[in-house]
């Protein structure tokens, strides 16, 4: 008897029980596929990391005495889809025996449940021991159409793993401690800011591949990849993070600058692609910054540490569970009724509004921009211009190194665009340029006035942030947090709220023009 074992591009994971022992009639699969190139369009450079680290890891695995197959498009290509090939190597192994890992995408676990249970073939699927909360354990916390807040879930991570636990009590006596972190970079701090550690995996042959299949990618592209494709690689990033950037994590946590060349990567650890195919675990990640924070305790103070667990331990978990209790009527919500289209600069950066340029210039070079710049700029920007969700929704699934849909889309729809109506946020993340002044340095370069609501040459965000308060006051008035907003909105004559609406109505007739 032999048994084929299918490895997703994002189940990286070398320390799965499966490969503890080797076992000449088991066969492990990994392939390349145009169903998985092509569900949203990618930034060429995720492409060539998974691609990277999918070869990498199958020549770890020979390397141990597994018998692997590892596919490339050239040989998956005339295969209708996963199933297609599936048939095809089960057929010529002559397996009867089929298994594989829970994907974590709702997408590919409707396709393997609907492809063992219309073959004649014994199947079995595994955990992909992974998270902290198994797949059978997320119903116990939560539940569909439901809103849940992350702070008390994390509460209950952090007892029930025993994380930065001191005697039934928080260590530092607080949960949280959100209030000392959030500062600016002053442009003494920026001098201080961390060279990135970069890799440089050599993808030229991936690269011609994508070329040779004609995939249809966005974003710069390199023949040396910067990502961590290995264990080795991820690890010493890891590392690199807890040496150089923990120390102030927390500090700059939601700092940003248009004015250093570190600018892209600060103090955050862009270990997330290396997390999300499995090559790190969530534990062996918290569990290193822990035993780092407790040797340089004069250097790493509580806050840094306990805001990047927070990340791992609380949001990571945390917007699993929300996606998996409300798939798939999630990807429908659009409470808002948002309607526009994503303008046509988020896929080249040429805007006028700085703060849009440098997250978007910076997506399409690096696959990357930190949660501020998701969540806050280009998020933000697509909020209150009421841009379809769908649309923000396949733009952030295709962009950045680490979107998969689990966690792209319950940070994208729920927590940037609100349209679950509060599932994920207890509010809408909605700003007007103040907010971007307060956290950035970008509008002293811009070309809009951010301290101007209306008039030639006022920043877009103020306008744009008063006409989406005002559309959805019957929505947002009664939020006791929107109080203060709404006591502000009505302290202006009515002139003044006209000027406002009419200032942002212009803007939105024409926002490929901004
Ligand atoms: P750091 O700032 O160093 O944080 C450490 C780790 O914490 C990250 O690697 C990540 O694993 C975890 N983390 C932090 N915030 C979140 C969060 N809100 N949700 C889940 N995990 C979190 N993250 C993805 O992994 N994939 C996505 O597709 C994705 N899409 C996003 C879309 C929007 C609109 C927003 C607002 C956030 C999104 N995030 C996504 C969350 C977050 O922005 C990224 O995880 C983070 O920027 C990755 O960079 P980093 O590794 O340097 O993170």
């Amino acid at each position: 008897a032999s048994t084929l074992r299918l490895v997703l591009g994002d189940q990286l994971n070398s320390q799965h029980h499966w490969y503890k022992e080797v076992d000449d009639s088991v066969v492990y699969l990994l392939a390349e596929l145009r169903q998985e190139t092509d569900y949203a369009q990618h930034h060429i450079q995720k492409v060539c990391a998974f691609f990277a680290a999918m070869e990498e890891f199958s020549a770890v695995l020979s390397s141990k005495g597994h018998r692997v197959m590892h596919l490339t498009l050239d040989s998956t290509s005339d295969f209708n889809g996963l199933n297609g090939l599936l048939d095809h190597v089960i057929s010529e192994l002559g397996a009867n025996n089929f298994h594989y890992q829970l994907p974590d995408e709702y997408r590919l676990r409707e396709q393997l449940q609907h492809f063992v249970n219309s073959r004649d073939i014994v199947s079995e699927a595994f955990e992909s021991e992974h998270f902290f909360v198994s797949d059978y354990e997320l119903g116990g916390y939560f539940t569909a159409a439901k809103a849940h807040r992350m702070e008390a879930f994390y509460r209950k991570m952090r007892q029930r793993f025993d994380i930065l636990m001191c005697d039934g009590q928080p260590v530092g006596a607080k949960w949280n401690f959100d209030q000392s972190n959030r500062q600016k970079l002053k442009s003494s701090d920026l001098a201080d800011i961390p060279a990135p550690l970069i890799f440089s995996n050599n993808v030229s042959e991936i690269l011609r591949r994508i070329e040779r299949h004609n995939l249809a990618t966005i974003g710069e592209a390199s023949s040396s990849l910067l990502w961590p494709i290995n264990r080795g690689q991820a690890l010493s990033l890891l590392d690199y993070f807890c040496q150089h950037c923990l120390p102030r994590f927390g500090q700059f946590q939601d700092a940003m600058t248009g004015s250093s060349e570190f600018a892209w990567s600060l103090y955050h650890s862009r270990i997330s692609f290396a997390l999300n195919v499995k090559i790190l675990s969530p534990k062996e990640v918290i569990d290193t910054a822990i035993h780092h924070y407790e040797g340089n305790r004069t250097s790493i103070d509580i806050a840094q540490i306990e805001g990047f667990v927070r990340q791992i331990l609380g949001w990571r978990e945390f917007v699993r569970g929300i996606y998996w209790a409300n798939m798939p009527s999630y990807t429908e919500l659009n409470v808002l009724g948002a309607t526009r289209s994503l303008p046509k600069w988020f896929w080249t950066g040429n805007t006028k509004m700085r703060c849009q340029q440098a997250a978007i210039e910076q997506s399409l070079k690096f696959a990357y921009a930190h949660h501020i710049q998701r969540l806050m700029i280009t998020g933000n920007f697509s909020l209150i211009a009421g841009v379809q969700p769908n649309e923000v929704d396949d733009w952030y699934l295709g962009i950045y190194i680490d979107a998969l849909e689990w966690v792209e889309l319950p940070n994208t729809r729920g927590m940037s665009q609100f349209a679950d109506g509060g599932l994920v946020a207890s509010k809408a993340y909605a700003a007007s340029g103040n907010y971007v002044n307060k956290m950035s340095d970008y509008c002293k370069t811009c070309f809009y006035q951010v301290k101007q609501v209306s008039g030639h040459g006022a920043c877009p965000l103020n306008s744009l942030y008063w006409h989406f308060m005002n559309r959805h006051s019957e929505a947002f008035s009664g939020n006791l947090r929107n109080r203060m907003v709404y006591a502000n909105w009505r302290k202006k004559t009515t002139a003044e709220q006209e000027a406002i609406l009419t200032q942002a109505e212009q803007y939105l007739q024409d926002l490929d023009e901004l």
